[in-house]
């Protein structure tokens, strides 16, 4: 199974860029260049809990009742508080148009795939593969970062072993969850 099929979704990522444009439109920005309004974004989403879903369920659990003023006012809060940092330190770059890229989402796939690769006696589902990885990003802390829109490979910071070693522990935490929900389906 081709691992780049998996499309998974931050639920909050749509949220704060939303709230980044309504701010950027009341003239909340000293500058709005797209570094700096990536960058707000950026920052904001890194303080929020992720909420990884794959994406084909997205529109499914915002219709489940959720308290969605609730969100609003937590991407709001951390959009402003984003928002005072780049205010005051801004980090502006020529690139016209920035990407926001969360650099576990890579890694993530990466683990995942060797993981699988040496447990080959088990098979898995596209929909299983898709909620392991999306569980899988929701146990790290996210770690988004703009880079100029069109270089191929986000800059990923140098990776520290124990952050490895974290990704590991989440993955396979992440394919038992599965593992026990679809038993019970
Ligand atoms: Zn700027």
């Amino acid at each position: 199974m081709d691992l780049t099929l998996l499309k998974v979704e931050n639920r909050w990522q749509k949220l704060v860029e939303d709230v980044v444009e309504r701010f950027l439109a009341e003239g909340s920005f000293s500058c709005s260049c797209s570094k700096c309004r990536t960058d707000v974004a950026a920052i904001a989403l890194n303080s929020l809990p992720p909420d990884y879903v794959p994406v084909e369920y997205a529109g499914e659990l915002a219709a489940s009742g959720e308290d969605l003023l609730g969100r609003l006012i937590q991407a709001e809060d951390a959009a402003l508080k984003a928002l005072e940092l780049v205010n005051k330190a801004p980090h502006h770059s020529g690139a016209s148009q920035n990407a926001l890229i969360n650099s576990n989402e890579e890694l993530v796939r990466t683990v995942l795939a060797e993981v699988l690769e040496h447990n080959q006696e088990q098979t898995w589902t596209k929909p299983q593969l898709s909620w392991a990885l999306a569980y899988s990003l929701r146990e790290l802390a996210p770690k988004y970062t703009t880079t100029p829109k069109g270089d191929a490979y986000a800059r990923v910071e140098e990776i520290h072993p124990s952050s490895m070693a974290a990704i590991y522990v989440a993955v396979h935490k992440a394919l038992k969850r599965v593992q026990a929900e679809f038993s019970t389906r």
